[in-house]
């Protein structure tokens, strides 16, 4: 394409600039060439007269609403130019061309230039003005809705781009999550089967269960992500907000972090103000907001490295900043980290797991706290900082929301009965359970389950859904049919999730639909609602 046609500009466009409306002109004499544009100046029409059909050629490509010639313009050999450039035009446009030609020399406009141009309006000279002013208005007219078209690709085209980008992405965190995946699983099976050659007690046996229940951790964690993505995707994620103190979110994200940070050997410095920042907000959600950055600051650090977290209000405003010293992020990505699936370096030994989805999430849920997160870095081993916002309220209001994080509810002994088919993860509750104060009973089936309720009498009933046998559709509706349950809580432990999925469990007679695998924090915070 001749590169004298703009193209650039025209994609962000939506009105043409005043470039892109000028009539050119050349006129056989330059006081018709003034008069006329006097004329046209008078009703709006912005002219440039050019010294000849040379110059007007070349005044093309800065931008033209409209042509307007004489038939003396097209006997000039630089017609040829004119006319070529005009046939290198992008595909939208089409510059309206008006010829003022006397009716009688009409035949001797040389046939080929008429052909080639693809928009030529022939006007009678000498025209009335009024006949001029309008051809050359509906002229400009025509040329604004090409100048629409060409706006329309644009967009289009930028579309298309974003989409390419999107799909690549896609493409490229596939790849990282069958990678991220099978990461943990591989010392996993190694150490399973380890465990069945070596004694149970031993110092070996213990030191595999420990990597083992780490690697599982890091799985659990990658599908939790997973699972959240796609919750925020389908605006699914419910906060359940209270009043919480965000210096007891931080406390609970460090808790989190501390093996992170521990390995990294870093230094950490937590900077918190000496009254509590309140803030509107879900405990957990916030405390999953600010792990993400801390791990993170242990990630992208290399050891040894320092991570500081402030906190600080400023009259409505809380602001938690988490800052470290570690591989900083260059110019161009600190905008884009938090884009779904966007790491700076793919090929980055990520031994500690990465989805690159984590700042994405972090982004959402800020935003649906009212807040927002920015990242700042000097440039690559500079360090970053994280900044999160978020609005803070009065401490009478506060006080006026209630009791703040489920933890500070008061706790009860709960009789809990597990009722699920893979023994492993009913007795995995089972212990969680009894080492937090409760008594657990299990079974691993739905018919045990019935006789259980009589006998143990719990007050809350963790189900399994797909159980051989009786299921636990089956189980809850035949509870629920007997009004000696009637005050028992019901919960669904399953691996389905959809909204058809928990629509079910509620008709079958559930209080509670829980997803697995289900973290302990969200049993228990559950636990503590009853
Ligand atoms: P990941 O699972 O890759 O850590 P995130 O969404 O949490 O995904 O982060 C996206 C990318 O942002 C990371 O891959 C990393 O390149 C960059 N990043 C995040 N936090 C930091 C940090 N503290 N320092 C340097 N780079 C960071």
């Amino acid at each position: 394409m001749a590169r004298c046609w703009p193209q650039g500009r025209a994609m962000a466009a939506e009105l043409p600039s005043r470039d892109e409306e000028r009539l050119l002109l050349v006129a056989p004499t330059r006081r018709d060439a003034e008069v006329s544009a006097q004329l046209l100046a008078e009703v709006g029409v912005r002219c440039v007269v050019c010294r000849d059909l040379r110059a007007l050629t070349a005044a093309l490509g800065a931008g033209v609403g409209a042509v307007l010639l004489t038939d003396s313009a097209l006997a000039d050999p630089a017609i040829e130019a004119f006319v070529d450039t005009l046939a290198r035009q992008p595909a939208w446009s089409d510059v309206p061309v008006l010829v003022m030609t006397r009716a009688r020399e009409v035949p001797a406009l040389p046939e080929p230039v008429l052909q080639r141009l693809t928009n030529l309006t022939l006007l009678d000279r000498p025209a009335s003005l009024r006949a001029m002013t309008s051809a050359v208005q509906s002229a400009l007219r025509a040329r604004r809705r090409q100048y629409q078209l060409r706006d329309q690709i644009g967009e289009q085209m930028k579309a298309e781009q974003a989409l390419r980008d999107s799909e690549r992405r896609k493409d490229e965190f596939l790849a990282t999550l069958a990678h991220e995946l099978r990461n943990p699983l591989a010392p996993i099976r190694m150490g399973v089967d380890a465990l069945a050659r070596i004694p149970g007690d031993s110092a070996q046996a213990l030191r595999l269960r420990e990597m083992m229940a780490r690697q599982v951790g890091q799985l659990v964690k990658l599908i939790d992500e997973l699972l959240d993505l796609s919750r925020i995707a389908t605006g699914k994620v419910v906060l359940r907000r209270v009043s919480v103190d965000l210096r007891t979110v931080i406390a609970s994200a460090l808790e989190a972090c501390q093996p992170a940070l521990e390995a990294a050997r870093h230094e950490v410095r937590v900077e918190l103000p000496p009254q509590p920042v309140w803030v509107h907000g879900d405990p957990s959600r916030l405390a999953q907001v600010v792990s993400n950055l801390v791990n993170n600051a242990a990630k992208y650090t290399p050891a040894g490295g320092h991570v500081r977290i402030e906190l600080a209000q400023v009259q409505r405003e809380a602001t938690l900043r988490v800052v470290d010293d570690g591989m900083g992020i260059p110019a161009e990505m600190v905008g884009r980290v938090f884009d779904m699936f966007t790491q700076v370096d793919r090929t980055l030994d990520r031994a500690q797991g990465g989805l690159g989805i984590g700042l994405a999430l972090v982004r959402s849920l800020m935003e649906l706290h009212g807040g927002s997160v920015r990242a700042d870095s000097d440039g690559l081993d500079r360090g970053s900082v994280f900044t999160l916002t978020l609005p803070a309220i009065a401490a009478e209001a506060a006080a006026d929301c209630g009791p703040g994080a489920p933890e500070a509810a008061e706790r009860r002994r709960l009789r809990v009965l597990v009722v699920d088919d893979n023994v492993d993860a009913a007795d995995a509750l089972a212990i969680q359970l009894a080492g937090n104060g409760h008594t657990p009973h299990t079974v691993y089936r739905g018919v045990d389950a019935l006789s259980a309720v009589d006998t143990f009498a719990p007050h809350v009933v963790f189900c399994d859904i797909g159980m051989p046998g009786m299921d636990g559709h089956e189980l809850a509706s035949r509870l629920r049919a007997d009004p000696r349950h009637a005050g028992k809580v019901l919960v669904a432990l399953t691996g389905w999730g959809s909204d058809e999925d928990k629509r079910r469990t509620q008709r079958s007679g559930f209080d509670h639909h829980l997803v697995k695998p289900a973290s302990w924090q969200a049993v228990e915070e559950l636990l503590a609602t009853l």
